[in-house]
């Protein structure tokens, strides 16, 4: 049970939950709540850290900021894999309480020989019988070895488990069809970046900048060509995105047909100038399907760009360069449009 507290310690928590949880521009659904009886709980450091620095930056939070916070510090990995890796922790604590009991019993037999061995000294005057002192300490040694190979293998399987955490996490934030970051992979991205982005206003003219990109009539290629081409289309369009992104660059599949690229360092003419050479990649790029030689019919893709606005909430930057998208796709698709300052 994650959550250890009675009934009238969570009703304190409730009573200061509430205030806080109301304050800000999220629903008060489960997960607002979730969020901030963790915090007034004091049960979740990191989460604690998260908010108090997000609310120095700007207040109040929205639904975007409660849901990456909730996704981020609340939300537990996916339930076989975390199953998986505390069975690992556990098997190695097991392995080294058996190794430990075994050498303190061997310590506690040894210290009864020495006693034993300084009696007979005593009543033999002086005259220690040595065959069984050296016989007890090989006893020791052995055991003590043993216990020093089971902890240095204990450490090697710790580390792969560290590992395996890590790479679990990672795999929670990755798009299993294209391989980009998955939407919760990129609002953690988005966060991080922004969250850097601290600067003055006058120093913002770099970016971030956002490009938000849809494929064209792609529900007409799937019902002309199926499912699976639709799929192989996604991953083209995908690779050409990554192809064009590079350092600091993030590219990532935001919905069915739809990525976005975060570029932390990029002015607004460069993304411009990048959302143009994506698109124009896009258009000239021909999918083949299967081993026919036909070339199907054209994939375009139409993008907005938008520029951060200091002081922007995430949700806020997303809208603008989403609603850019919409006007391109308005005025005929196939194009990029650049958003307005909100
Ligand atoms: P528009 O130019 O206005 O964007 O038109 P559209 O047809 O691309 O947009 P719409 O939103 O009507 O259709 C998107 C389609 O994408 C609908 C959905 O079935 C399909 N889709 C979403 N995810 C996947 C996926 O993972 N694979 C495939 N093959 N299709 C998907
Ligand atoms: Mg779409
Ligand atoms: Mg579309």
């Amino acid at each position: 049970m994650k959550y250890p507290h009675g009934k009238e310690e969570s009703a304190e928590y409730l009573r200061r939950a509430l205030p806080l949880m109301s304050n800000q521009n999220a629903a008060l659904h489960p997960i607002s709540y979730a969020v901030w009886y963790e915090y007034v709980a004091g049960m979740n450091a990191t989460l604690q850290h998260a908010i108090d620095k997000l609310l120095d930056r700007r207040a109040p939070l929205d639904e975007r900021d409660i849901s990456a916070l909730f996704e981020r510090h609340i939300a537990d990995l996916d339930s076989d894999a975390a199953s998986g890796i505390a069975a690992g922790f556990q098997k190695i604590l097991g392995e080294i309480a058996h190794s430990t009991g075994v050498a303190v019993q061997d310590a506690d037999t040894f210290g009864d020989l020495l006693q034993k061995l300084s009696h007979d000294c005593e009543s033999r005057n002086g005259v220690i019988d040595l065959k069984m002192l050296l016989a007890g300490t090989q006893v020791m040694q052995t055991s003590i070895a043993t216990l020093k190979t089971r902890l240095e293998t204990s450490q090697l399987e710790i580390d792969r488990l560290h590992k395996e955490v890590a790479r679990a996490r990672d795999a929670s934030l990755v798009d299993g069809l294209t391989g980009l970051v998955n939407r919760r992979g990129f609002d953690q991205k988005l966060a991080d970046c922004l969250a850097d982005t601290a600067a003055p206003a006058q120093t913002l003219h770099q970016g971030p900048c956002l490009l938000m990109c849809d494929i064209d009539h792609f529900k007409q290629i799937n019902d002309t060509y199926g499912h699976l081409f639709g799929d192989k289309v996604i991953r083209a369009v995908a690779a050409v995105i990554k192809e064009n992104v590079k350092g600091r660059d993030i590219a990532a599949r935001y919905g069915g047909e739809e990525f976005v690229v975060l570029l932390p360092e990029t002015s607004l003419q460069g993304a411009q100038a990048l959302a143009e050479q994506i698109r124009h990649a896009i258009e000239k790029g021909r999918i083949r399907r299967g081993s026919s030689e036909e070339a199907v019919a054209r994939v375009t893709l139409s993008l907005g760009v938008a520029r951060y606005q200091p002081g922007e909430a995430p949700a806020t930057f997303i809208e603008r360069a989403d609603r850019a998208l919409y006007l391109s796709k308005q005025n005929g698709r196939n194009r990029v449009t650049l958003a307005a300052a909100a």
